[in-house]
């Protein structure tokens, strides 16, 4: 088998180590491969191992992949960063996109999805780190964006994603998963129910699945350590790159 493969096989191995310690199936987490940087080449050959979604950061390289690849059933999922001047290539090309973090880009996503394309699938960014980050939103302002996201048509908001700030400590790794968590419930409380919860990379993804995660977002473990891109404004992005 090919070294994706055998890596994809890794990483299933430990979703499922991870959900059985947690008393958890692991059915029940949905495993999104992060080709950001990647040749399409890769993404076949995961693809050939029968790895179905992708999450990509960059759209102008997302859609060049997307195109090569045209010829392959996949699921696409938008995790980076979105610049209002995106949201329209995103809305008509992807079906997940992880980040939303702001009104202003859940109304731009909504009036750019294609009517006859089934519902674009929607996440909250929420920051769980506190000030170590700038985006996501703030967990007291999560209910208010929720709302805005459910009235608006062409979306369906499927629940949460955080990017914690990284540390080797799994004790602060699960403090932070189940703080979107216990958004989660919260929001259940006030009569919005969602089915995911969108936590998880390659180095904390056993946290994550303990706190419930119901989908991670894995590049590393998968596709290897990814070319350093420099020269990024933004620093989060910079640090996701660092592999
Ligand atoms: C790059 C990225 C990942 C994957 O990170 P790895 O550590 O390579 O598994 C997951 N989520 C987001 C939002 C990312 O930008």
């Amino acid at each position: 088998m090919s070294t994706i493969g055998n890596r994809l096989q890794a990483v299933a191995e430990r979703i499922r180590r991870a959900a059985e310690a947690a008393g958890r199936a692991a059915q029940d987490i949905q495993l999104v491969a992060v080709s950001k940087t990647c040749p399409p080449e890769a993404v076949r050959e995961a693809h050939r191992a029968g790895q179905r979604a992708f999450g990509e950061s960059y759209v102008q390289e997302a859609l060049e992949k997307m195109d090569a690849l045209a010829d392959l059933p996949l699921e696409w999922h938008f995790i980076g960063p979105i610049q209002s001047n995106k949201t329209g290539p995103i809305a008509r090309r992807f079906a997940w996109v992880h980040g939303v973090d702001r009104d202003k880009i859940a109304r731009r996503l909504a009036d750019a999805r294609p009517p006859e394309a089934p519902p674009l699938n929607i996440c909250i960014q929420v920051n769980v780190s506190g000030e170590a980050s700038k985006s996501g939103v703030a967990p007291d302002e999560v209910l208010a964006l929720a709302r805005t996201i459910i009235s608006l048509p062409r979306l369906k908001l499927r629940g949460l994603m955080a990017i914690p700030r990284p540390t080797d400590d799994e004790a602060e790794q699960r403090r932070q998963f189940r703080t979107l968590r216990t958004i989660r419930d919260e929001l259940e409380a006030h009569g919005i129910a969602t089915d995911t919860l969108s936590m998880g990379m390659s180095d904390d993804l056993e946290a994550a699945i303990a706190e419930g995660a119901t989908l991670v977002r894995v590049g590393t473990a998968i596709f290897g350590a990814r070319a350093k891109k420099t020269g990024r404004k933004d620093p989060e992005e910079n640090r996701l790159h660092k592999a």
